[in-house]
């Protein structure tokens, strides 16, 4: 039924004739709403004239101009949305450069996480909870529910073992601040807190998380957090080894090196990630600093150990700091946390 342009095809559409077709519900619910858009009774009927006319001109398909009135919905009035409509048909582009300017021109709103939690429907005898919490609560949640569980197997179902006796009361709750986490604070702002005077300043955790100069000194978390303070051009202290397992001392620099498990994206904090030779230790690399990195169980299965054969990518020493590099060579950082390098602690 869509022969010609599609902007022609949908002139004639036919919900009923769509639906006994076999069209599935929602194509037949984006064609009805494209129909009422370029077709269905208006006031600015000329300003739909020429819509239709960009449309079929361009021949832009229906995917296009689905995307087009999935964003449009958006805006409130018509006025608004017939102008953005006509701007965004005005040029004909592909897919993805259209996507783009889509994005520009009816950017969605930020959606701000709120406190919640959520229960679905049952699938297979399954349902799944989701809650959204302080971060420094979750982080805590996350650690207690990984102690104990066996690397060699599949982690979820552990997880949910561990969330399952913590709930049954066999856990004894959750303690605050379990991972201990450290703290990662360049030497000159360390200064200006201890004075007083940080409270503008940002310091990244080893789980992950944030927390403010300010918060750093009401947190009185005293010996139960470690801090590891950065200088300039010497770094976290370099402890060469000989031995295959890094020591505590070595496994805690890396973490604090690379708060973050360096695979772009991963958000798995370094507390809870596995300490990895950049180059392997059967292939000669050792067990310092410079050849250590955090990554979480997951990538440190997936990662290309081989260099020559590379299909995943792998992780580099790349001035100093863990970063993935794709197959082809391109280094990427992971954006995920705001401390997850050096060179953020001292952009030159
Ligand atoms: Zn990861």
């Amino acid at each position: 039924m869509l022969r010609g342009t599609t902007i022609d095809a949908l002139e004639g559409y036919d919900r009923g004739q769509a639906l006994a077709a076999g069209f599935s519900s929602a194509k037949v619910k984006d064609w009805a709403l494209l129909h009422d858009v370029y077709f269905g009774p208006t006031q600015a009927v000329k300003q739909q004239a020429t819509a239709v006319r960009l449309a079929r001109e361009a021949a832009f398909t229906f995917d296009q101009l689905v995307m087009i009135e999935r964003a449009l919905k958006r805006i409130r009035r018509s006025r608004t949305r017939m102008k953005l409509r006509l701007r965004l048909l005005r040029q004909k582009r592909n897919y993805r450069t259209l996507s783009a300017l889509v994005r520009e021109l009816v950017p969605k709103p930020a959606r701000k996480p709120v406190k919640r939690v959520a229960f679905s429907k049952s699938r297979d005898g399954l349902r799944t909870v989701t809650a959204t919490a302080d971060e420094r609560d979750v982080a805590d949640l996350e650690h207690h529910l990984n102690q104990g569980i066996d690397p060699e197997q599949p982690a979820g179902p552990q997880l949910v073992e561990n969330l399952l006796s913590l709930m049954r009361g066999e856990g004894g709750g959750v303690a605050r601040a379990v991972p201990r986490p450290m703290i990662l604070v360049p030497l000159p702002e360390y200064v200006r807190i201890l004075d007083g005077e940080g409270d503008d300043v940002v310091l990244g955790l080893t789980d992950a998380t944030t927390m403010t100069g300010a918060e750093f000194l009401q947190a009185n978390y005293g010996e139960q957090l470690e801090v590891a303070a950065f200088h300039p051009q010497a770094g976290p202290v370099n402890l060469y080894r000989t031995e295959r397992l890094a020591n505590r001392k070595q496994r805690n620099l890396a973490r604090a090196a690379m708060p973050v498990c360096p695979f772009p994206g991963c958000r798995q904090g370094a507390d809870l990630c596995e300490i990895h030779h950049i180059e392997a230790w059967s292939r000669g690399g050792e067990t310092n600093l410079a050849n250590l990195s955090p990554l979480c169980r997951y990538h440190n299965r997936v990662n290309d150990d081989d260099p020559g054969r590379a299909r995943r990518g792998r992780i580099e020493n790349v001035a100093g700091i863990p970063t993935w590099c794709s197959p082809g060579g391109y280094a990427v950082a992971n954006p995920y946390h705001p401390f997850a390098a050096m060179r953020t602690l001292f952009p030159q």
